[in-house]
Parts: C-alpha cells; sequence; structure tokens
C-alpha cells in the first residue's frame, strides 16, 4: 500500500525537479567540448539571460567564472605541460536570478604538445645536491607552494597582458625537456625571455605580490596573484622593486633583470600558473590580446591593430 504512494511522491518530485530545470536555466549556451593543448590555455563561455553566478570545477580545481558582459560569463582554463593528453571534464554549477541550480558539463580535450629537447651545462653545484642545497631547494618548494595555496577570489588583471621585457623568447623554450649536465631534468615550466642584465621586468598586469625571495634555483623571484587562481612569476632578477602584500598595476616594475639562481646567463624566467596547471605564459599575451583585439574591432580606435606583433609566434 505505501509502495505506490512513495513512488508516486517520488515521480512527482522528479518531474517538479525536471521541469525546474528546464524553466529555471533558461536558455543557457556553452561549449559542449573544447580542445587545449599541453601548456595552453583557452577561454571558455557560458551566457544565458536568466544567469545569475557560473561556478566551475575540474579535478579537484575551482575554474573561477567571472561576469562578461550582460547574462555571459567567461574563465580561463589551461592544460598543464605535463597533463595526460585525453579527456577531462569541467562541471558547471550554474544559478538563475531567482536562486535555482543546474548543472552542465564541458569535456576537455587535451592534445599533446611536441616540445623540445635541450641540454645543457650548469656549475657542479647547481647539479650535485649536498644536504645544504637539499634544505635550500625544500625551502624553495614550500615558499611557492605557500604562495600559490590562495589566489584571491577577486579577478584582479584585465586585457591585454603585457610582455614583462621588451626581448623576444631565447632558445630555451616553455615545456622543452631538459638534460642537465647530461642528466635528464624536469621540463621547463616557463618561458626565457632574453633580457641584458638590469633590464626593467614589469608587472604583466594588476595582482598581487604573494612572493619576493631569493632561491636556489629560481634566484631572485617575484612572484604575482591576479586573481582568480592565475599567477605569473618572474625569476633570476638582480634586484627587487616590490614588497610582499604590495597591490601592482600592469607596467609596474616589479625588479630588474639578472643571472640568479640555476642559470647559464642573464635573462628573465617568466612563468605562469592557472589553477595549479603551470602553463605557457606567451599564451596569455595570445589568447588575451585576441579578446582585446575584438572588443576593439567593435569600437575602432586609432591603434586598432597595435597589439598584432603578438601573432604568427605560433611556435611558442
Ligand atoms: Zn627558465
Amino acid at each position: 500500500m505505501k509502495a505506490p504512494g512513495w513512488l508516486c511522491a517520488l515521480m512527482a518530485a522528479m518531474v517538479a525537479s525536471v521541469a525546474a530545470h528546464a524553466a529555471d536555466a533558461g536558455k543557457v549556451s556553452w561549449p559542449k567540448t573544447a580542445e587545449v593543448l599541453q601548456g595552453g590555455l583557452v577561454e571558455v563561455k557560458v551566457s544565458g539571460a536568466d544567469l545569475a553566478a557560473v561556478e566551475g570545477r575540474m579535478a579537484n580545481e575551482k575554474i573561477y567564472f567571472y561576469p562578461d558582459g550582460p547574462g555571459s560569463f567567461a574563465a580561463l582554463v589551461g592544460a598543464d605541460v605535463e597533463a595526460k593528453p585525453g579527456l577531462a571534464k569541467l562541471s558547471l554549477k550554474l544559478t538563475s536570478r531567482a536562486g535555482a541550480q543546474s548543472h552542465r558539463e564541458v569535456l576537455f580535450k587535451i592534445k599533446s604538445k611536441a616540445f623540445r629537447e635541450e641540454s645543457f651545462n650548469v656549475p657542479p653545484g647547481f647539479d650535485h645536491t649536498s644536504p645544504e642545497t637539499l634544505d635550500e631547494i625544500r625551502r624553495e618548494q614550500t615558499a611557492f607552494a605557500q604562495a600559490f595555496a590562495a589566489s584571491g577570489p577577486e579577478r584582479l588583471w584585465n586585457a591585454p597582458f603585457l610582455r614583462p621585457v621588451p626581448h623576444e623568447a631565447s632558445a630555451s623554450s616553455f615545456g622543452s625537456r631538459r638534460i642537465v649536465n647530461g642528466a635528464p631534468r624536469a621540463r621547463h615550466s616557463g618561458t626565457d625571455l632574453s633580457a641584458p642584465m638590469g633590464t626593467e621586468v614589469v608587472a604583466s598586469n594588476n595582482g598581487r605580490v604573494v612572493l619576493v625571495g631569493n632561491f636556489f634555483f629560481a634566484g631572485g623571484s617575484v612572484v604575482l596573484d591576479h586573481g582568480g587562481g592565475l599567477f605569473t612569476m618572474y625569476f633570476h632578477l638582480s634586484e627587487f622593486r616590490v614588497e610582499e602584500g604590495e597591490i601592482v598595476t600592469k607596467g609596474d616594475v616589479v625588479g630588474l633583470s639578472g643571472a640568479t639562481g640555476r642559470v647559464t646567463g642573464p635573462h628573465l624566467h617568466w612563468g605562469a600558473r592557472l589553477a595549479n596547471a603551470r602553463i605557457d605564459p606567451l599564451e596569455l599575451l595570445k589568447k588575451i590580446a585576441d579578446e582585446s583585439t575584438k572588443a576593439k574591432d567593435a569600437k575602432p580606435g586609432p591603434n586598432a591593430t597595435e597589439k598584432n606583433h603578438d601573432k604568427g609566434r605560433s611556435g611558442q
């Protein structure tokens, strides 16, 4: 006697939930699939007239969505340089203006990228790890882990991102497999930009300084938190121009380039991290510059094509 009533109630609840689902979500458009290369970056947009908020999650990482015009939300999603090629899932939680929630999914196809291999030598002290250097390396790892542990939820950056030094990438490109003093080492997790000693290094975008320090591998280092899980890093600096906790505006000088840490000569190592994925910082110039170019196309100005000089660098 009880079973049918229970079933009935359950079915009624299911019907109500399906109906509510359809009504609350309204018309939502979102990409069903997206592609991203190892170390690459893609912008995901979700829109719907009734949308009030979008939350994203990929594996264990929160993906921050920010308002991108009326009824539209966008997020940057990156694939780690060593992300396994294949499918990954971005789960979306949508909240309507009325407060109702619904879920969507974006399938990410992570594609493998052919990275270069490079071989170089460093002084033996940098290669053979003595107990003292092991302590130094542990201190470095802890400092960076702490800096990355808490990104502010508020997005501080805006398009476009700036190249931190005016120079081009050097021979040591992002993702290259490194052979140091004859032994295989970790992939290169940044892009090296040529920079003569003492070149002013500027903040690629607005952010909060979350780390300033001298370390074994990275040398003089500055890390900026741009909010929403996005960080940029500036290594091998000879001098600092900022302090931890400071808020910087894009273009502000954060330090001077140098040859500190494990290096073979002066240059700037520029790194980026998004939701704990190590991505190629040049992607920030390429992908976000595209957005700003689009915006400028819609409202033509005198320098509508000025930012195009970063294009055509498809190798990086
Ligand atoms: Zn480097």
